[in-house]
């Protein structure tokens, strides 16, 4: 199994040191011949906006996203959900995703309460204990369409619970960034579950 990480922006270090911890040699990705190279792909945290325009310059967005949709398994944490999402709102203007899942994300849902916070949340089907998750101006999955399996929910300071961790088959979506915590319980998931 040979994993990618995009590497156009954001924490894709993080993430591949992540998976140096679950004994995966990960490459980095930028160009379509990188791309050609792989079997999965994660998608880091950083900024979606940003993510999108450095795609379309190097030429590897429409790639990607043909790859997702002919069943590439495929992580993305926090821009990376945005990124998988079928649709967005709070989204700058005609701002396009890779897409795959059916869901629709709220781009910095929890950003305006708190820019950044830490805790540790439940996912019994990633880790029977609790995932230590870092939210930086995060996203939540705000509609879950037909398809999306939940993993995780989250109440956030309006006392509701949110989705914040989902899977559709070969694509799985955080809002937070396990990349950034000692806890490889994510990763692991993903190469063992996702990716099979
Ligand atoms: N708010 C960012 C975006 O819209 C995501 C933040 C993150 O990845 N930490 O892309």
């Amino acid at each position: 199994m040979r994993v990618g990480v995009l590497a156009l922006q954001g924490d894709f270090r993080e993430h591949i040191s992540a998976l140096t911890h679950c004994d995966v040699k990960a490459t980095e990705v930028r160009r379509v011949s990188e791309l050609e190279q792989i079997d999965a792909l994660i998608i880091p945290g950083g900024e979606s906006t940003t993510i999108v325009s450095l795609a379309k310059t190097f030429e590897i967005f429409n790639p990607i996203k043909e790859r997702i949709a002919s069943g590439m398994p495929t992580y993305g944490s926090c821009a990376g959900m945005i990124m998988l999402a079928d649709h967005i709102v709070a989204a700058k203007e005609g701002q396009e995703t890779f897409g795959g899942i059916n869901i629709t994300v709220r781009r910095n849902a929890f950003g305006r309460q708190v820019d950044s916070f830490e805790s540790d949340i439940s996912a019994p089907e990633i880790s029977s204990s609790p995932i230590r998750a870092v939210f930086i101006r995060a996203p939540w999955v705000e509609k879950v369409g037909e398809n999306v399996h939940v993993l995780a929910n989250y109440k956030g300071s309006d006392g509701l619970d949110h989705v914040v961790a989902v899977r559709q088959g070969h694509l799985l979506a955080t809002a937070f960034h396990p990349e950034i915590t000692d806890d490889f319980s994510v990763h692991q998931y993903f190469l063992q579950e996702v990716c099979k």
